[in-house]
């Protein structure tokens, strides 16, 4: 398995340096053969050449990769973060991953969040009209094909079937938004009729937001477009205990190339101070190895990182007084306590 990774600004070389140390002791475990090569790209290479995806990238990452591992940009010093939507966007846009899948690890109770990931309020059509400098109108196009709404929505109910969830939940604003609205429940309503087995309904998306934080056990899988699902996930994450806890995987179904990422940005605030929490970056390499049939891997570290998180060795915005460091070290020791538990290499 070849894996580019992309630690980009903020927190995200801090998480993801400090996830990839257990990467080893899951390969002793359970035979990865997982080879992982980093990339620079992030505001330190587009200040200093205005370089933020290269030239070829998405060729050479096609051609010689599997899966990308992502931290997070974002910089102060660039409060455009126009490198930010030139290398996120253009990795999602050039490599088709079309599908974010943002699992919400609620206490007990999982809910699959399938996010549109291209489309929608993210096309970048739009412009401004000026007077003096300052504007005056603003325009961002909403943007939905049936072709990839098609495929995410199937994709959405594939995958949720062979998770053995039978309710499925379409979010949308078709009341104040009716073109792309009718689209997503056209489109909705005819794929089902390929899943008789699943028990559907439709949720305007400030209703769901409501009933997600009053009642999320009534949701098991939810296919949302991408603005509204990049809400939901917030709103998800912070069921979950907050932002640092949320993995997500951006996938092309076609392909089944990955880029894994945690749901959180760079957090200029905390950056350098080691308090970062790595649990929705190692969450996301949970997803990865699950992605890739590594289910072993996948359940031993999501079962080593949620023990973890009942100490006081959490990051203190779970309310611990750990560090990055020394919660990934007690993540680590728990690995190696179960690899000497289990007295000898499994897996391979
Ligand atoms: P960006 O512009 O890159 O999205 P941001 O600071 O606006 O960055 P986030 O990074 O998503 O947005 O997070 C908002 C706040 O939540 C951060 O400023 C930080 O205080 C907190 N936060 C986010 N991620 C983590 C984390 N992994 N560990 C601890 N706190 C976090």
């Amino acid at each position: 398995m070849r894996v580019a990774v992309i630690p980009g600004d903020g927190i995200g070389p801090e998480v993801v340096n400090s996830v990839i140390q257990v990467v080893p002791v899951l390969d002793d475990l359970f035979g990865l053969d997982i080879e992982f090569t980093t990339f620079n790209w992030g505001a330190d290479r587009w200040l200093a050449d205005g370089v933020g995806l290269p030239e070829g990238a998405i060729t050479m990452l096609q051609k010689d990769f599997d899966a990308i591992f992502f931290g997070a940009l974002g910089d102060p010093r660039i409060p455009t973060t126009a490198h930010g939507r030139e290398i996120l966007l253009g990795l999602r846009r050039g490599l088709s991953l079309y599908v974010n899948y943002r699992p919400l690890l609620l206490p007990g109770h999982t809910i699959d969040l399938y996010r549109e990931n291209t489309q929608g309020l993210y096309v970048g059509i739009g412009g401004r009209v000026e007077n003096a400098g300052v504007a005056t109108v603003a325009i961002d196009e909403c943007v939905y094909t049936r072709d990839i709404v098609t495929k995410f929505v199937r994709y959405g109910l594939a995958d949720a079937t062979a998770r053995g969830r039978t309710k499925v939940t379409l979010v949308h604003k078709a009341n104040a938004v009716p073109n792309t609205g009718a689209l997503w429940q056209d489109v909705f309503r005819t794929e089902l009729a390929q899943f008789p087995q699943i028990e559907a309904n439709e949720e305007y998306v400030d209703a769901f937001c409501y009933k997600l934080v009053r009642d999320p056990g009534t949701f098991e899988v939810v296919l949302a477009p991408n603005l509204f699902g990049d809400i939901a996930s917030d709103v998800g994450a912070a069921l979950m205990g907050g932002l640092g806890t949320a993995p997500s995987a951006s996938i092309c179904p076609e392909s089944r190339f990955g880029l894994f990422e945690p749901v959180h940005g760079s957090a200029p605030d905390i950056a350098g101070l080691g308090i970062a929490n790595p649990v929705g970056a190692a969450r996301s390499l949970v997803l990865l190895l699950d992605h890739m049939g590594r289910t072993d891997a996948a359940t031993a570290l999501e079962t080593c990182l949620r023990e973890s998180m009942e100490t006081t060795l959490t990051t203190p915005d779970l309310g611990g007084s750990g560090t990055t460091r020394a919660f990934m070290d007690s993540v680590l020791a728990r690995l190696e306590r179960l690899g000497s538990a289990l007295g000898t290499t499994i897996g391979k």
